[in-house]
């Protein structure tokens, strides 16, 4: 099979030749047809992430081994079946929920697969889906997504459940009660088509970019800030207080932002993994009631719910760019660069 691989970490993807997959036990492999493009695919190419207070963490010692197939947003095509696989069909197409575990952890039993400590992760440990085929271990990660476009539910792999799980830990909240989204790039509209699929109102964005807080109130924002002082200021005197700011960014600047808007009894949701520091101050923290909270994409279950709410008719479509999954290098870069509006989905006919 053809996959576009990692061969060197920040080198250009080279297309190479590996053995085609086969299916024992439960197993089932899919060719994948559709692959979203994510930052996450640039943290791999790159060879890690940025810890904060100058400490990285590299993709090898979390175990991905080169070559590597980055890609976690897959929609693929059954063409292979384990003797124990039941529920799929060879030729059936389906959205893989790749944050796969153990399979064998209670965290795994009930679906938390994001939160098992031994990941066999597609796209972040094991090849993905910039890979011609992947091997799923069960096909219970294998989802229906009847009623939705492919390239779009390719995207709820990642980007739909990180959004939904993000603000799933911010509800119950008043529609009137503001959640403010800091970054309004791709993840940051999703964020707000989620919001709104939950029939949220109150929802604010703070972005440097003037061009992506018109986008952002376009998309149904009704607040846009520059994250400067007098915003900050602006934002900690509305007449209803900040419930809950969710930080796609994750730098330095953004997750202190995040600290300093936070009123008290609010909730900081950090996502994005740009390699920021906060000094949490234990007292003013416990003054203030306010909870800082981690969120790692999503469950199992959570895909089952973003594809049900996408069918519902409530979760508006998001915009996916289809590309070519020759032009690999082209988004990758294009993403780096931040000159993408919308989520690029590699297409493998
Ligand atoms: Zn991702
Ligand atoms: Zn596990």
């Amino acid at each position: 099979m053809k996959v576009w691989a990692i061969t060197a970490h920040k080198a250009p993807l080279e297309c190479v030749e590996l053995p085609d997959l086969h299916a024992t036990g439960s197993e089932v492999v899919v060719e994948v047809t559709h692959c979203g493009v994510c930052h996450s695919d640039l943290h791999m190419w790159h060879g890690g992430y940025q810890m904060g207070g100058g400490k990285f963490l590299s993709v090898a010692d979390r175990g991905l081994k080169l070559p590597a197939a980055p890609g976690h947003e897959m929609v693929g095509r059954v063409v292979e079946i384990g003797p124990d696989a039941e529920g799929v069909a060879i030729g059936d197409s389906r959205v893989v929920y790749p944050w796969i575990g153990c399979g064998a952890c209670d965290r795994c039993a009930t679906g938390d697969d994001n939160m098992c400590t031994r990941q066999r992760s597609l796209g972040a440990v094991l090849n993905g889906g910039f890979a011609r085929q992947v091997k799923v271990p069960h096909p219970r990660y294998l989802l229906d997504y009847s009623g939705i476009g492919a390239a779009l539910a390719a995207t709820y792999a990642c980007s739909g459940i990180t959004t939904y799980s993000a603000i799933r830990k911010v509800m119950p909240l008043r529609k009137d009660q503001p959640v403010v989204l800091i970054g309004a790039g791709g993840l940051g509209h999703a964020a707000i088509a989620m919001l709104k699929a939950f029939g949220h109102e109150a929802i604010m964005v703070i972005d440097t970019s003037a061009e992506k807080r018109a986008a952002a109130i376009a998309a149904g924002a009704v607040r846009a800030f520059d994250g400067g002082a007098a915003a900050q200021s602006e934002l900690l005197a509305l007449p209803v207080s900040v419930a809950a700011v969710i930080d796609f960014v994750g730098n330095n600047a953004t997750a202190n932002t995040g600290m300093a808007i936070l009123p008290k009894g609010g909730k900081l949701i950090l996502v994005g993994i740009g390699g920021g520091e906060i000094v949490l101050s234990v007292s003013a923290t416990i003054f203030k009631a306010q909870t800082v909270q981690g969120s790692l994409t999503g469950s199992l279950n959570d895909l089952h719910d973003v594809l049900a709410l996408a069918r519902s008719g409530k979760l508006k479509p998001s915009l996916v760019i289809e590309r070519p999954k020759t032009e690999a290098n082209a988004a990758m870069h294009d993403l780096e660069a931040g000159i993408v509006t919308g989520r690029q989905v590699l297409v493998d006919s």
